[in-house]
Order: structure tokens, then C-alpha cells, then sequence
């Protein structure tokens, strides 16, 4: 009973034209999020005396500024996935090459590495961002 049938798993047309339709969806709410929060930003009154209110807008805008930021990067990633599907290359991972999986794509639909070569870049990453604090902080003059 045991059989662990994990072999060729592919993307076929049906979840291909699946995924496709949810990246659109993704993108216009993206961009819908990207205008607002650049709108937003813009018309801020310069109101000052109020130094809570001041405070409050400036929190405010960071937090729009950083959604903003993330809503691009996954902005990026939706594009890419999509010109991936045009090109049929989509689900494939980057760092092995391997089909990153129908469950993972479908939880992840912009994934570009399998999970054990995500696991290992996010580790890396996590090292890189380590060092450069670290010379950050003795490149300090003070
Ligand atoms: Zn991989």
C-alpha cells in the first residue's frame, strides 16, 4: 500500500491556464495597491504643529511606502511568471531544474526554485544579509 508514486508530475494545460488566470488576477490587484499607496503618498498636507499627527502620517506613509514595496517585488514576480508560462517554462526550478511540483505551484504560483533549493537560497540570503551588516558595522568610523 505503500507505493510512493512521485514520479513525473507535470503541469498540464488545464492548471497551466489555471495558474495563468489567478497571476492576472494577482497583477491588476497588485497595481491597484502600487497606484493607491504612489497616490496616497503624494498628497500628504503639510499640516505641522501637530507633532502626533505628524508622527501618525509619517508611520502611516512608511507603512504605505513598504506595501508599496512589496506589492512591486511581487509585481516582478507575477510578470515573471507569466512570461515563464508564455514561454512554457514555467515550473521549473531555476537553481536544479527540476519540476518544482503541481501542490507547491499551486500554494506558490510564483515560485521559480523547488523547495529544498528555496530552503538553501533563503539560507544564504540569510547569511549574505548577516556579513554585510557585519561590515557594515566595522566600516563604521565611530
Ligand atoms: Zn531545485
Amino acid at each position: 500500500m505503500s507505493t510512493t508514486t512521485k514520479s513525473r508530475e507535470l503541469l498540464d494545460r488545464r492548471t497551466a491556464l489555471e495558474i495563468e488566470r489567478f497571476l492576472q488576477a494577482r497583477r491588476l490587484a497588485l497595481s491597484s495597491v502600487i497606484r493607491r499607496g504612489l497616490g496616497e503618498r503624494q498628497e500628504s498636507p503639510a499640516d505641522e504643529g501637530d507633532e502626533e499627527a505628524t508622527a501618525s502620517r509619517t508611520l502611516e506613509s512608511e507603512v504605505q511606502a513598504a506595501l508599496v514595496d512589496r506589492a512591486s517585488r511581487e509585481l516582478a514576480q507575477v510578470d515573471a511568471a507569466l512570461e515563464l508560462l508564455r514561454e512554457r517554462r514555467y515550473g521549473y526550478c531555476r537553481d536544479c531544474a527540476e519540476f518544482i511540483g503541481l501542490a507547491r505551484l499551486r500554494s506558490l504560483p510564483f515560485a521559480q526554485r523547488c523547495r529544498p533549493c528555496q530552503e538553501r537560497a533563503e539560507r544564504t540570503q540569510v547569511v549574505e544579509s548577516r556579513r554585510s551588516l557585519a561590515t557594515l558595522v566595522t566600516a563604521d568610523p565611530d
